[in-house]
């Protein structure tokens, strides 16, 4: 049994019915991720969207927990280029509901608290931007070799001032040795 996600819902119930969310979510629903990337490349199975799926169960105790994953393919600025690289990222849910500070530092390391107050639904589509935006790499590039090439808009500019000097020949030190070698065979004769 799966489901799209609600804006809001019920933790306690969809704990209880054991529901199952999966879809695809546009990034405009998603505006804070919206204003950190470029925007989002299609994934492997088609649309420039946000996968997702979210599984809610009960512990033996009761208590909530929410399990899945999150996929997509962010577009970003390259930071040795500032072209665009597209960078996929999967992000996995592993979160508990707790009711108080208390109760979240009981819980295992594996799973991240959310604190909620007790008849407060949930918006989870929060939960799954949270994730997409810890998932942006800190430093987004190309894999090497990728990186897009500078590109001259104005030729006459690049002809007038070139924007790389080659260096003097006197400077290179393997033509100081190869005259000090000339020099040394001289010397010999
Ligand atoms: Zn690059």
């Amino acid at each position: 049994m799966s489901a799209s996600l609600p804006e809001r819902l019920d933790p306690w119930r969809a704990a209880q019915a054991a529901r199952v969310f999966t879809g695809t979510i546009e990034l405009a629903r998603l505006p804070r991720l919206a204003e950190a990337v470029l925007g989002l490349a299609p994934l492997a199975q088609g649309q420039a969207e946000v996968c997702y799926r979210l599984a809610f169960e009960r512990d033996p105790r009761g208590r909530v927990r929410v399990f899945g994953d999150v996929d997509a393919v962010l577009r970003l600025p390259c930071q040795r280029c500032l072209g665009e690289v597209a960078v996929a990222v999967s992000a996995p849910l592993r979160l508990a509901l707790v009711r108080s500070e208390q109760q979240a530092e009981q819980l295992d390391e594996t799973l991240d608290p959310v604190l909620v107050e007790d008849d407060e639904p949930v918006q989870p589509l929060d939960w799954i931007e949270d994730e997409l935006l810890l998932a942006i790499p800190a430093v987004p590039r190309h894999a090497p070799g990728e990186c897009e090439a500078p590109v001259s808009t104005d030729a006459s500019l690049a002809e007038s001032e070139p924007l790389l000097e080659t260096p003097p020949e006197r400077d290179n030190p393997f033509a100081i040795l190869a005259s000090l070698k000339s020099r040394g065979r001289d010397d010999e004769g």
